[in-house]
């Protein structure tokens, strides 16, 4: 078995949160592993949420921004299993990216420090020896082993890493089938569209207008009763029927994907981290994974950097704010819990949105859902409006 140098920490995924953990880990040796070279594809809508405040809380991000190509949405239609609910305007709601960039962007920035390496590697083992009163972790990829002090794993929804520390794979109703559609068009209707419950199923549809047209998603929790692709097919023609997507267009790609919607049960060690979606870190209410990979990353990367003691309480304790964000209540089933919200959520707004009180109530679950933390000093969104409609 060949022999790769030693490093202090091997981050294992260089998707947002793998490369954001390796962009805050200072004066230590850091070696970024991934099973792809870069750029590559990622399934993902690639939505960013409340992206205007992201340079306030993401370095990385801030350095990027300007080099990204990215399409700002401000209105989203509501729509409950194909009946129309509520149309809601902002001053700004997400910008619309393409991973094959973001990704990496991400990874450049953070290999731009001297401490950082990057190699294609796919790991496939990992072992871990006693050295003095510490471990040494030896990670192969059946041909070559790289050994590390510390390892922190982001890589998504499989992730060996997570699988190392004892966890299982996700159960059926604990992650979301998606299948997404991208098409290049000229761009008439700049509206969101989002349709949960559609089929009945558990989960949503999106259309979302991109820099070059438009993407269809279908995403739903637990495996669907028919096959993703009959959904997906459906959902498009209806979208073309109600005009959201127009119909000279030219079909870009079609491509599937899931994302994890529970919290792992070990998701650290003294010498371990996860984060991302190999940590479970999506948020239940709307399938969001990026936001919470680039603010798992960061505080797994400060918390090995500021010091190596005590790593497994000082991560879980910067950490539960985050998990409380996605989840809200960790202890509920995701299926139970979503099912409960949207329906409240759909049929409750769809009444009041008739009295003005109905408004109040559709803004702060709005607000919640997307995480706006409008309050904060610099916040883009301080002075935002969000105006509730028909
Ligand atoms: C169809 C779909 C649509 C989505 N839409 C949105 C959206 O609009 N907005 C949003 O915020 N989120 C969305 N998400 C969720 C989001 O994509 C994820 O939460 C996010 O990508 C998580 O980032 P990560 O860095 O944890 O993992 P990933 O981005 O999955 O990166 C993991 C990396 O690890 C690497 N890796 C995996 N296994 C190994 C191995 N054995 N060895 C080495 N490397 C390995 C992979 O190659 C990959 O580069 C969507 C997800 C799906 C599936």
């Amino acid at each position: 078995m060949e022999n790769i140098e030693k490093y202090d920490v091997i981050v294992v995924g260089a998707g947002p949160a793998g490369s954001t953990a390796a962009f805050y880990i200072d004066s230590l040796k850091v070696l970024i592993i991934d099973k792809y070279d870069f750029p590559r594809h990622k399934a993902c809508g690639g939505g960013l949420m409340s992206s205007k405040d992201w340079p306030l809380e993401f370095e990385n991000y801030k350095r990027i921004k300007d080099e990204l190509k990215s399409y700002s949405c401000k209105s989203i239609k509501m729509y409950w299993n194909k009946m129309f609910v509520s149309r809601c305007d902002f001053k700004h709601f997400f910008d619309q990216i393409d991973r094959y960039e973001f990704d990496n962007l991400l990874l450049r920035e953070a290999l731009k420090k001297d401490n950082i390496k990057f190699l294609k590697f796919e790991l496939q083992t990992i072992y871990k020896e006693k050295s003095g009163n510490k471990y040494l972790y030896k990670l192969s990829d059946g041909q070559r082993e790289i050994t590390a002090d510390y390892i922190i794993g982001a890589d998504g929804m499989y992730s060996k890493v997570s699988r190392f520390l004892g966890n299982r794979l996700h159960k059926r109703h604990e992650f979301g089938y998606c299948m997404e559609r991208e098409i290049i068009c000229e761009k008439k209707d700049i509206n969101v569209h989002v349709v949960a419950g559609y089929k009945w199923e558990i989960g949503y549809g999106w259309v979302f207008p991109t820099a070059n047209g438009y993407q269809v998603g279908i995403g739903i929790i637990r495996k669907p009763r028919k096959d993703l692709n009959y959904y997906l097919d459906d959902f498009f023609a209806w979208s073309l029927k109600k005009g959201f997507i127009p119909k000279e267009h030219t079909a870009a790609k079609t491509f599937g994907g899931a994302l994890p919607l529970k919290v792992v049960k070990n998701y650290c060690t003294d010498s371990v981290l996860l984060c991302g979606d190999a940590m479970g870190l999506v948020k239940l209410l709307t399938g969001e994974g990026i936001y919470y990979a680039m603010q798992s990353g960061k505080l797994a990367g400060q918390t090995i950097s500021e010091s190596q003691k005590d790593l497994k309480n000082r991560y879980k304790q910067k950490i539960k704010p985050v998990i409380w964000d996605t989840f809200l209540t960790p202890y509920v089933p995701p299926k139970i819990f979503t099912i409960t919200f949207w329906s409240i959520f759909f049929h409750i707004g769809k009444i009041w949105n008739y009295f003005p009180v109905g408004n109040i109530f559709v803004k702060f679950f709005i607000k919640m859902a997307i995480h706006r933390k409008s309050s904060r000093e610099g916040s883009y969104y301080r002075d935002e409006k969000i105006v509730i409609g028909k």
